[in-house]
């Protein structure tokens, strides 16, 4: 007798429930498509413990017929194709006919629902693969699935998911995705009896954005636009300096659906190279739109990555449209002019960019600098010495070493984003950006080890509306935030106050020291409590630090140099970017055949 032979129905299905269903989120993204594709206007979502005790979609589409309930449920059954030529063409997000089916076979899958003509809907139930009856039942038109127990009859698969707030987590980022891809349809998102999302239908991304990000983070996005004929793209892109630690606001579409593509994220991150510090990720909203036989959607079983025929066509639609946006909008002019002249001081007599020299005087003199001081650039600039404010650093940090700086601390800022230092060993370069977050980062965690963390009460609590995924965060970890010195407390809905910061953080609104430690919270759902503190501690460090472009007095570039004894690593940026570069003398000595 032969050794091969054709497998069950019910393994069959169990494999490719291995393909479809991998967690509580492969069920919402899967349920939703069915709701989408029914053409609902409404659709209210319901979990439970992250998805895994429950997840429940009720829609108000067209619904399906009593008999053909128990085609709904069995594999390869679907209303969206006929022919494999209309897999060339697909116009929804299923088509596969095997979702409920791989659904059915790991859960107790219940659905229920009415079409538009009934006067009475009908239910069925699948409980591990084996399939009920159709049963008679009253409802409203639409679809009510419910998904209860996934893997609960599967030991194998249910040790494979993770606590219920990693599967949340995962859960609510796929209502997200398709509740961005399709603003038009009203939606709703409830977590163990509370409500966190209630998305009116709007015909505006912008404001679909909005509701599910804040209006804070929408107002604020730039509008790009791109259309070659063919290929159109509308995109929502956030302005450079509103970058983020993680890619968690990054969202592509083609054709209603989300999707992620490195080459298409690489042509947004080319557009904006050098406007973002190495490691920052920018906001981005993308909506591509082409014709159905320029795409090929069927690639990969939940549909997650799709295939483009041109896609260096599109590469180049993205980085250009892009481009021209910043162009327009002058943005590159902060980072990447030579002369940055609005950023910096106002030209005088002495000043120290001026003359025919691009180089001060006194660089690398100690004793011609101090009489360029007293010749008094310093007075023209701000009045006084006594009147110089004192950078935010130093007021925070130990006792500011006193007395005039010793050779190896001239320091002197050049293209407001460096400062360049003789050393002992050549001539250093260092990155103000890089330096002054290492700096900060310290100096917040030696205050927090030793438990001396100098917190200053807000006179005027900081008011933040919050998206409700953010505010999530905040409920669980306001623990970790206090501990690194920010205070944040419910305001009533997604509305949070911020009544305290750390001291280190100097004048940084601690709305934006908020949302950076939230970004890089959220996007680490798995760490512990230490850890989670220290990324807190990153987050304060990164946003509180002076920026590249930020010119500095003279005083701000000694005090840096001078902190950059203190920290342990001052080589480092927290990031692992260097923090400075040496050109030794002796290669400078080579170069120029002294030896
Ligand atoms: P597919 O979506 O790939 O067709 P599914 O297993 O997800 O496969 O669904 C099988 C069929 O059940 C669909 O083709 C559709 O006819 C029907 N169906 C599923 N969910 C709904 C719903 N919410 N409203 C109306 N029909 C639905
Ligand atoms: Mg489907």
């Amino acid at each position: 007798m032969g050794r091969i032979h054709t497998l069950p129905v019910s393994v069959v299905n169990r494999i490719a429930a291995g393909e479809v269903v991998e967690r509580p989120a492969s069920v919402v993204k899967e349920l939703l498509e069915n709701a989408l594709d029914a053409g609902s206007t409404r659709i209210d979502l319901a979990l439970e413990q992250g998805g895994i005790a429950l997840v429940r979609v009720v829609d108000d589409g067209g619904g399906i017929e009593p008999e053909d309930l128990p085609l709904a449920v069995s594999p390869h059954a679907t209303s969206k194709l006929r022919v494999a030529e209309d897999l060339e063409h697909i116009g929804t997000l299923g088509f596969r006919g095997e979702a409920l089916a791989s659904v059915g076979e790991v859960a107790r899958l219940v659905i229920r629902s009415r079409t538009p003509a009934a006067v009475a809907g009908a239910s069925i139930e699948v409980d591990n693969g084996r399939s009920g009856e159709i049963t008679p039942e009253g409802c409203a038109v639409g679809t009510t699935v419910e998904v209860h127990q996934l893997f609960g009859k599967v030991p194998a698969r249910r040790a494979f998911l993770r606590a219920p707030t990693t599967e949340w987590s995962h859960a609510s980022e796929a209502f997200v995705r398709t509740a961005l891809a399709n603003p038009g349809v009203a939606m709703s998102l409830v977590h163990n009896g509370r409500r966190i999302h209630d998305l009116p239908a709007t015909t505006s991304w912008r404001e679909r954005i909005g509701g599910v990000f804040g209006a804070a983070v929408a107002e604020k996005l730039i509008e790009v636009e791109a259309d070659d004929g063919e290929i159109a793209i509308h995109g929502l892109v956030g302005r450079p300096d509103d970058d983020m630690a993680s890619g968690r606001l990054q969202h592509l579409f083609v054709a209603g659906r989300p999707f992620r593509d490195r080459s298409v994220l690489h042509a947004v991150q080319e557009a904006y190279r050098g406007l973002l510090l190495s490691g920052r990720q920018p906001i981005v909203f993308l909506r591509l739109d082409l014709p159905p036989e320029m795409v090929d959607v069927n690639v990969h079983p939940s549909k997650l990555e799709v295939r483009f025929r041109e896609p260096s066509r599109i590469y180049r639609l993205v980085l250009s449209s892009l481009r021209a946006k910043f162009l327009a909008c002058d943005m590159k002019a902060r980072l990447e002019s030579p002369a940055a002249r609005d950023w910096a001081p106002p030209a005088t007599a002495g000043d120290r960019r001026g003359g025919e020299s691009r180089y001060p005087a006194w660089f690398g003199q100690p004793a011609v600098r101090e009489a360029a001081e007293s010749t008094g650039w310093r007075q023209e600039r701000g009045g006084s010495s006594a009147e110089v404010p004192v950078p935010a650093w130093e007021q925070a940090t130990a006792p500011a070493a006193s007395g005039a700086p010793t050779a190896e601390e001239m320091a002197v800022q050049m293209h407001n984003r460096y400062l360049v230092v003789e050393s002992p060993e050549g001539i250093e370069v260092i990155d103000q950006h890089a330096l002054h977050e290492r700096v900060l980062y310290e100096g917040l965690k030696a205050a927090v080890a030793n438990g001396a963390l100098e917190v200053q009460p807000l006179l005027i609590p900081e008011r933040i509306e919050l998206s409700p995924t953010e505010l999530e965060v905040v409920n669980e970890h306001a623990d970790k935030l206090a501990a690194a010195g920010m205070r944040v407390e419910p305001f009533g809905g997604a509305t949070v106050i911020v009544t305290s910061k750390p001291v280190l953080a100097g004048s940084t609104p601690a709305a934006a020291l908020v949302r950076e430690v939230l970004d890089r919270l959220a996007s680490n759902p798995g760490g512990d409590g230490c850890m989670l503190v220290d990324e807190v501690l990153h987050g304060l460090a990164c946003k509180a630090a002076i920026k590249a472009g930020d010119p500095l007095s003279q005083d701000e570039v000694d005090a840096l140099v001078r902190d950059r004894r203190r920290v342990q690593d001052a080589h480092h940026c927290p990031h692992g970017r260097p923090t400075s570069l040496t050109l030794s003398r002796q290669e400078l000595d080579r170069q120029f055949r002294r030896t």
